[in-house]
């Protein structure tokens, strides 16, 4: 790795306003090139291998020019924890302004994750709503759900494999999404998806940046809808300039989690539902993490470039 890009390391950690993933403080490493600043933040749980698309979408960002974009700003949708408390998920939602349509996390428990939908639909009667599971139903779980669930736009990752999605979706008519199955296969171009799903998730640094999740959209030839992983305003700045950069774009997109932060380097706000590109410029003030966590990083990325080639 390029040793100018090294030394333009900075690490932040970003305190969250709701627990999410588990997660109460994100820390996210950016990098700066001649083409802007690029994000690096795979979980801390992730090891090297599985981190290192992360680090060849964050050089793309910071040294490639960005590609040719067919809007300024992205619909997004307000993504949902999995909280059933009212006033949080009031709070929740309304940080999202002017945004029609939530994605909202399920699959823990059967009888908590209807009644989150209640509320969410009693405090937002006009939401499309759709939901994310991560994979955790088994094939029979996430038939009788979704046949108790109600109108719901679409169902991301239901179950873990590609033979269970398979399964399911010729059990029922509701719309299947693919994320964990594309992001978490050793090879995301060397995976059968026919059959299994209706569209793809893209995310831009899982995947290994911008050139190669238009190639993986065109190898699986599927409508795409695009989503975040927890990134700071410069990741999410990267996924919106994704998004951007598909001619059809039919999904309102996963972008913004920003809203889910109490602090950020830099304020990427959601007007009447939708996100404008930024050309944004990191304010670490008061965000630096510990020398030790700086050291942490420094060495994953060190270790993680190991394997680009
Ligand atoms: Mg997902």
């Amino acid at each position: 790795m390029d040793q100018t890009l090294l030394a333009s390391l900075r690490v932040v950690a970003l305190p969250m306003k709701t627990k999410f993933r588990g997660i109460q403080t994100r820390e996210v490493a950016l990098i700066q090139g001649e083409f802007g600043w690029g994000e690096f933040s795979p979980f801390l749980e992730y090891d090297d291998a599985e981190s290192a698309p992360w680090l060849a979408s964050a050089i793309e960002a910071a040294t490639q020019p960005k590609p040719e974009l067919y809007r300024a700003e992205v619909s997004v949708n307000g993504t949902i924890p999995a909280l059933n408390d009212v006033q949080d998920l009031e709070r929740i939602i309304n940080s999202f302004p002017g945004v029609k349509t939530f994605k909202v996390k399920v699959g823990s428990d059967v009888s908590q994750d209807l009644q989150r939908l209640d509320l969410i639909r009693s405090i937002r009667p006009d939401a499309v709503i759709r939901i994310d599971v991560n994979g955790l139903w088994s094939v029979d779980e996430a038939e009788i759900f979704l046949n108790s669930v109600g109108e719901i736009e679409y169902v991301e990752q239901p179950c873990a494999t590609i033979e269970e999605l398979r399964e399911l979706k010729k059990r029922v008519d509701v719309k299947i999404v693919g994320d964990e199955v594309l992001r978490k296969a050793k090879d995301p171009f060397n995976v059968d998806l026919s059959g299994a799903i209706n569209f793809l998730m893209l995310k831009v640094h899982p995947l290994g940046g911008i050139k190669r999740a238009h190639k993986l959209a065109e190898h699986h030839n599927l409508p795409v809808v695009v989503s975040s992983a927890l990134e700071s305003a410069v990741g999410i700045n990267y996924g919106l300039i994704l998004a951007a950069s598909f001619q059809d774009m039919n999904f309102d997109c996963g972008l913004g989690t920003g809203s889910l932060m109490a602090k950020n380097v830099a304020d990427l706000p959601i007007v009447d539902g939708k996100i404008t590109i930024a050309d944004v410029v990191p304010n670490f003030d008061g965000l630096d993490v510990s020398a030790d966590r700086y050291e942490w990083w420094k060495n994953r990325i060190m270790r993680t470039s190991e394997l680009l080639n």
